[in-house]
């Protein structure tokens, strides 16, 4: 996307969000007056995740209690860990569908709040300077959506948490399959080839990569691995649900 459409999406953001403030009556969920697109009633009750695995973020079964889950520890992923803010369940899946489909730039705005707010301690305990890069769209879908809501999300938590992000380091090569109905290994062979890594700076041996939704987790598996063998040392994920 070049400069101008940059600026003006920025715009349009911002336009929206402040219209938006002055315009929220009524919880987007349960319609009830409420000064927040979800009121706090409704955020309260959002599925959040239970006891995880560190490395998955899926939710632990009790013998696998505090050790990473038996996937993790007999087929490890590439990535170090996975932090996210909700369960992938009834209703954020709607949120994040309306974010994503509907261009809703409030909730788009709501969820990197919701966020920063998780993520504020992870960021606290960060021993050395990590790279944000979003999960690339393949440039021909970017065209036909107009904008890709992890940068969106990378790009605000870049800036609330002051650290660096990059929307070169990984691109989308090849246009992906729709994976909704497509096994566990179709999944990680349809990701196969699909991104490509350039050189990763020395100085970042930590890279995060962001996310709205992480489900089977193969996209995420397949852009760490890149990354991995590209010298990076650490490779962790943040997403806004996790199935
Ligand atoms: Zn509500
Ligand atoms: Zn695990």
């Amino acid at each position: 996307m070049n400069y101008t459409m940059h600026f003006l999406q920025d715009l349009y953001l911002k336009i929206s969000t402040i219209s938006a403030h002055w315009n929220i009556t009524h919880c987007w969920l349960c319609e009830t007056a409420s000064p927040h697109i979800i009121c706090e009633q409704c955020n309260a009750e959002l599925p959040r995740p239970p006891l995880v695995c560190p490395q998955c973020a899926r939710p632990l079964v009790f013998l696998e209690y505090v050790q990473i889950c038996e996937n993790c520890r007999f087929h490890p992923p590439s990535f170090n860990y996975v932090k996210a803010v909700f369960q992938y369940q009834y209703p954020v899946d709607k949120i994040i569908h309306a974010m994503k489909y509907q261009a809703n730039f409030v909730l788009q705005r709501w969820l990197a709040l919701q966020m920063r707010a998780r993520l504020q301690t992870t960021v606290e305990k960060l021993k050395e300077t990590a790279l944000l890069v979003p999960v690339p769209v393949y440039p021909a879908d970017l065209g036909r959506r107009g904008y890709n809501q992890a940068a969106e999300l990378t790009k605000y938590l870049a800036r609330a948490f002051n650290l660096p992000y990059d929307f070169k380091t990984v691109s989308c090569i090849k246009p992906k399959q729709q994976q909704a109905n497509l096994s566990q290994r179709q999944r990680q062979q349809n990701v196969q080839g699909v991104f490509a890594v350039r050189s990763v700076a020395e100085q970042y041996s930590h890279v995060i990569i962001v996310d709205d939704v992480v489900t089977t987790g193969a996209t995420v598996n397949e852009i760490a691995l890149q990354l991995k063998l590209a010298g990076v040392k650490k490779v962790g994920v943040w997403c806004c649900a996790r199935r």
